[in-house]
């Protein structure tokens, strides 16, 4: 339950040891293991999001929005993810689809940027001081 309450208080992306230190905010006893076990059935219910960027970190959005056609813009440096609606890509996903017969699930688009503070510094807060 205090997994399931922190992460519909979210209203960014997160991944799963941000989760863990929210949950435990709210439940000291929500172990690590039950954080990733709950996840995948989480996602698989789609009441969360699994965003991948190509990294090895996942991010994860709770899935609040009726409208799932969502661009992402992902800074290079310290990955912050924006999202913004992309009502086209429902008619790209169509589109492509229907070319070859078929009726799409889903689709994504991510685009790589420098967030304002990495255009103006050269470098991202979250990212200084990491090698
Ligand atoms: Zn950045």
């Amino acid at each position: 339950m205090a997994i399931f309450e922190a992460v519909f208080k979210e209203t960014s992306h997160f991944t799963a040891e941000e989760l863990l230190d929210k949950a435990r905010e709210i439940d000291r006893t929500v172990s690590r293991a039950t954080v990733y076990r709950t996840l995948p059935i989480f996602v698989e219910s789609n009441l969360v999001r699994e965003v991948d960027i190509g990294t090895n970190m996942k991010y994860y959005m709770p899935n609040a929005e009726e409208n799932p056609h969502k661009a992402q813009v992902i800074c290079n440096d310290c990955q912050k993810i924006f999202e913004i609606p992309a009502p086209f890509m429902e008619w790209y996903g169509n589109t492509v689809s229907s070319k070859l017969g078929l009726s799409p699930i889903g689709q994504r688009l991510q685009v790589t940027a420098q967030c304002e503070e990495l255009k103006a510094s050269g470098v991202c807060t979250k990212n200084k001081g990491e090698s």
